[in-house]
């Protein structure tokens, strides 16, 4: 597969278009943004990390069923990916308070949700990515009512997985975010699963193993990088 021009440069990756229209190529960088890119710096080898850990989930959630963009991982920072079209939605799925949950709520963070959460927001750096809902969602005509109930399903499902997964590794799963590509008419798992995308806290300590460190200046982010890698791929 070769390499293309470049189509998009984000905060964290590259997307190239490659000699096959059905594919892109991605490229992860270890740059890191946070607070819709008020705060810039880097994470030594996050984007290794990013890449290679996405690609085991991912490989989870599809033995599991759950379609994906994955194609094949080509080095540490490069993955050809299906070309899918970004649904331009944030979803998250919380089991824990944390973040802007607990904030906007006046929850501690730590406290165990008595039902995951499931919440979209509007991807627009513009507009500061806003908190979208469902009908607002339809109102926009930003993704179908059968785009949106496949889209939620797969969330909670998703969650389900994840949660299972890592908590056989040591690692209570408090929220993460995903965004869903159309490829081919059908709803697919697109951009990445990682410690810029989820929060990761020890299960034992409740130490926290994502990018938290680098939002609260915490310390220790490559190593909780590291540390995150280590034990998906044991
Ligand atoms: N998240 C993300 N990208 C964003 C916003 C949030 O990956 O642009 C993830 C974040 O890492 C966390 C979850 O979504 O795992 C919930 O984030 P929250 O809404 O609490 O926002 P934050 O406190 O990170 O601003």
């Amino acid at each position: 597969m070769q390499k293309r021009e470049r189509l998009y440069e984000g905060k964290a990756k590259k997307v190239y278009a490659t000699d096959d229209a059905r594919f892109y190529i991605i490229e992860y960088k270890d740059d890191a943004t946070a607070f819709n890119g008020e705060k810039k710096g880097t994470i030594a080898g996050k984007g290794v990390v990013n890449n290679r850990m996405s690609n085991i989930l991912f490989r989870m959630l599809e033995a599991n069923g759950v379609e994906t963009h994955l194609v094949e991982e080509l080095s540490d920072r490069e993955t050809v990916v299906k070309a899918v079209e970004i649904v331009p939605l944030e979803v998250i799925v919380r089991n824990v308070a944390a973040g802007s949950f607990s904030k906007r709520f006046g929850v501690e963070e730590g406290r165990e949700l008595e039902a995951p959460t499931l919440e979209y927001c509007l991807k627009d750096d513009a507009l500061g990515d806003p908190m979208i809902n469902d009908s607002q969602i339809l109102a926009l005509g930003v993704a179908t009512e059968e785009e949106l109930r496949t889209m939620g399903a797969l969330a909670l499902r998703i969650n389900g997985l994840l949660k299972d997964y890592f908590s056989r590794i040591g690692v209570r799963l408090v929220d993460f975010k995903i965004e869903l590509g159309r490829y081919e008419g059908r709803i697919v798992l697109a951009d990445e699963i990682s410690p810029d995308t989820c929060r990761f806290w020890d299960a034992e300590t409740n130490r926290k193993l994502d990018k938290d460190r680098f939002r609260r200046d915490l310390g220790g982010v490559e190593d909780a990088y590291r540390e995150m890698f280590e034990r998906v791929s044991r």
